[in-house]
């Protein structure tokens, strides 16, 4: 691993000199002007592993305290990751995509879990996720759970013990995934009281079109009322104009007057539509205010993709109209080496680099941090997450990069992470770590 760039000090006071930071992560006033970027040069000071001053940069040092020259760095919150599937993740040296196609993922992905899934198994596979993401700076991470039939008691057992393993490191949340017809079952209403066990237990499901969707998504509706769940669902992941589960939601959540939170992840199709329906589906998710998880890598890795033909469009919802209408919008990482997405390694400064280009986020650097920070730690309900703020805790991640063209060139794999205030140490773990899960049966 590279040095890192800088070495804070290991004292109860210090100042981090010479930062940029994203104007829309600060609290107004702002401390100075931002810059064409949106960016604020400023100085922090940290104190007891929080947040204690953010002021306009000082070219004058405090010779009380040591003061750390950031050099015009970039100073982020640490990240939030809202969308990701731990438990399908890594099983791609035994179980890759020999197509690259959505069908071809779920059919395998299906035999993976039915012959290898095994508590210890899962867990090893799933920490190897929280130690990438940790390592990398996220501090907030909700993972869908394939929760159909016996897997449900395994994989939440083993979430749990994970969730309070890392409970100092990482915000983990769990949302059960299963297609919402499952909620009709006495089996969809027994997951719904286990989800109300799990702290920070999220509802949710595989919306696909069918003609009985609307009585499918008023049962999860009711189910959540009653136990007081967030909802969390997958919609219109494929190249289908005519699916549009995302207005469904929109519009379930408006004849629920639901009012926990819901978000919708993936919506594909939006971008594939007409400009009316996506103007009427837009106004219906602002109205909701149901917010949309943008999945770009794995979509792009996923959509459009037939063998031996080149694929022509993003894969990525309609994320410029959705922002412009006043809906929140966040980007995810969703599969890592998995038979959904063969790369990957839980980086949320990769992700929101790469979704930068595909989708274009550079168009408007004041809102695009937002999107992996302040927006879903919102949406998760961790409010005090995902800005710079005073009081807060200085989980920081501290670039090289000072302007956007130079954090979203090179890989910045020698910044700093710091948790109330103190670096971590950010080695990732070896690949090797799961060898043995992979290797071929005796005999
Ligand atoms: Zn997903």
């Amino acid at each position: 691993m590279p040095e890192s760039f800088v070495q804070p000090p290991i004292a109860q006071a210090y100042w981090l000199r010479h930062a940029h930071v994203p104007a829309g992560l600060l609290r107004e006033p702002l401390p100075g002007t931002a810059n064409r970027e949106g960016l604020c040069a400023v100085d922090l000071k940290i104190v007891s592993g929080k947040i204690a001053a953010i002021v306009a940069s000082s070219p004058v040092s405090d010779p009380e305290l040591a003061n750390v020259d950031l050099r015009g760095g970039m100073v982020w919150p640490c990240l939030i990751d809202m969308h990701t599937h731990l438990d399908k993740g890594h099983v791609w040296p035994r179980t890759p995509n020999p197509d690259g196609t959505f069908p071809t993922a779920l059919k395998v992905i299906q035999q993976d879990a039915a012959a290898h899934w095994q508590p210890e198994e899962l867990y090893r596979r799933m920490e190897f996720g929280l130690k990438c993401s940790y390592a990398h700076g996220t501090q907030a991470i909700r993972t869908h759970i394939d929760a159909a039939g016996k897997l449900a008691e395994m994989s939440l057992e083993v979430f749990q013990e994970l969730q309070a393993q890392w409970a100092d490191r990482l915000a983990l949340q769990a949302v059960c995934l299963v297609p919402v017809a499952y909620f009709l079952t006495p089996a969809g209403e027994a997951l719904a009281d286990r989800m109300a066990t799990i702290k920070g237990g999220v509802l949710g499901g595989l919306a696909f079109m069918n003609p009985e969707l609307d009585a499918q998504l008023d049962r999860v509706y009711a189910l959540a009322q009653e136990r007081g769940l967030d909802l969390d669902f997958h919609v219109d992941e494929s190249g289908n104009p005519d699916d549009r589960a995302l207005f469904k939601v929109a519009e379930a959540t408006l004849r629920h007057q639901f009012a926990r939170q819901v978000v919708a992840d993936h919506g594909c199709t939006l971008s594939l539509q007409d400009a009316i329906t996506v103007q009427e589906t837009v106004a219906r998710l602002a109205e909701a205010k149901v917010g949309v998880i943008s999945l770009p890598l794995c979509n792009l890795y996923l959509q459009d993709r037939s063998p031996q033909r080149t694929p022509r469009w993003r894969g990525v919802t309609a994320l410029q109209e959705l922002q412009q209408a006043g809906v929140d919008t966040v980007i995810a990482s969703d599969n890592c080496r998995d038979p959904f997405h063969a790369f990957g390694d839980h980086d949320m400064l990769e992700v929101f680099a790469l979704s930068t280009r595909i989708a274009h986020l550079d168009s408007d650097y004041a809102t695009a941090p937002q999107t992996v920070t302040q927006t879903p730690a919102r949406l998760m309900g961790l409010p005090e997450m995902g800005k710079l703020e005073l009081g807060a805790n200085a989980d920081l991640i501290l670039f090289r990069g000072r302007n956007f063209s130079e954090l979203l060139s090179r890989s910045q794999f020698d910044r700093v992470v710091l948790r109330q205030g103190k670096a971590i140490v950010r080695t990732l773990p070896d690949y090797a770590e799961l060898d043995d899960l992979f290797a071929a049966p005796a005999g």
